[in-house]
């Protein structure tokens, strides 16, 4: 049977329940405060489209923290971020402040980093 990189990690998800693997929905918002307590599985986005400020969602882990990612170059650390028919992809990967979980986030899924590879900035 041919490996499946990508089913391989939806089953790793399955079998830790609290994670996220998959994020649905983006919303648009003008600013961070009005990203609501819960983001559940959406994906917020601070701004417009092409100037976007802020992505907002809950960490991937479960652990219950937010996930502030600054798009903006006059900050940093900085990401870039694509979207894709109302999928987010980050770039470089993202590691949390507190929980440590490395993580890309590639069409709005989540790929859990390898612990040694460090190309990338905590918050
Ligand atoms: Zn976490």
């Amino acid at each position: 049977m041919k490996f499946n990189f990508i089913d391989y990690i939806k089953n790793l998800y399955k079998e830790n329940k609290g994670y996220y693997s998959v994020y649905e929905g983006i919303i648009f918002v003008n600013s961070l405060s009005d990203v609501p307590e819960k983001t559940d599985k959406k994906i917020y986005i601070v701004g417009v489209k092409n100037r976007a400020k802020w992505v907002v969602f809950k960490c991937p882990d479960g652990c219950g923290r937010r996930v502030e990612v600054n798009l903006m170059k006059t900050r940093y650390p900085k990401w870039e971020m694509t979207i894709k028919k109302k999928k987010v992809s980050l770039y470089p990967s993202v590691i949390v402040n507190g929980c440590k979980t490395h993580f890309w986030l590639d069409n709005s899924t989540v790929l859990i980093a390898k612990e040694d590879i460090f190309d990338n900035e905590y918050l």
